[in-house]
């Protein structure tokens, strides 16, 4: 297990009812941040320097920045890319997670299904598209499924290949509700693989993540009897 995605309790923060707000010390491994947590530039000072070098690529491709059709393109690529395509790299754009006492000492398998994966290929930068299953035995916490797909969604929102990508979750979602039971299967189709094996292809890609009471045969059958 790695400990770089380390969560700290926030000391009085705007906690909402008995939940436990957490933010990231630091950046996960793979990524350059300042320790401290903070970006060096502004997203505006971001998109100004990444347009720029967007307009260069359509220099060297031959094609004209300034007419009536690419005239926008590489601010609007740059505005995708630092808000949305790349906008899980800046820590601030991290859901704020808040857990619930698990007041009915639910032990059973709690499951969240199809959760929708959209990513990019640190690779190529190119798009994976695909779904995550992601299942837990709830020890004292437990998290709310529209959190738990902001959380998915915010670390597919950096370049990614697939076992960082369901590690992370599985390190993160230990960490926020303190147990070790997890389970995490991702579908997911990669572009730059549909690309280079012909334009018919559309194999997916299965990654698996098993851990704690998940690791037992009868437990693993029962999440993949319901995620089937
Ligand atoms: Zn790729």
């Amino acid at each position: 297990m790695n400990n770089n995605n380390t969560l700290v309790k926030v000391a009085g923060s705007a906690n909402v009812g008995n939940g436990t707000e957490y933010e990231p010390q630091q950046q996960a491994n793979g990524y350059l941040q300042p320790a401290n947590g903070h970006n060096l530039h502004s997203d505006e000072e971001k998109i100004r320097r990444i347009s720029g070098y967007f307009t260069e690529i359509l220099h060297v491709f031959g094609l004209d920045p300034t007419g009536e059709e690419m005239s926008a393109t590489p601010r609007n690529m740059a505005t995708m890319y630092v808000k949305e395509i790349f906008g899980g790299l800046d820590p601030k754009n991290r859901p704020v997670i808040s857990t619930v006492n698990n007041k009915y000492h639910y032990n059973q398998v709690l499951l969240e299904r199809n959760i929708s994966i959209r990513s990019f290929c640190a690779h190529h930068l190119l798009p994976i598209t695909g779904r995550a299953h992601i299942a837990y035995i709830p020890a004292g916490k437990i998290m709310e499924a529209s959190q738990l797909s902001e959380l998915v969604q915010y670390y597919c929102s950096k370049p990614q290949v697939m076992e960082k990508l369901i590690t992370q979750l599985a390190d993160e979602l230990k960490s926020i509700l303190e147990m070790e039971d997890i389970a995490i299967v991702i579908t997911a189709s990669h572009f730059c693989k549909q690309l280079s094996a012909g334009r018919e292809a559309n194999n997916d890609l299965v990654s698996s993540f098993y851990s704690g009471k998940f690791n037992r045969e009868e437990t693993r059958n029962e999440f993949l009897a319901l995620i089937k």
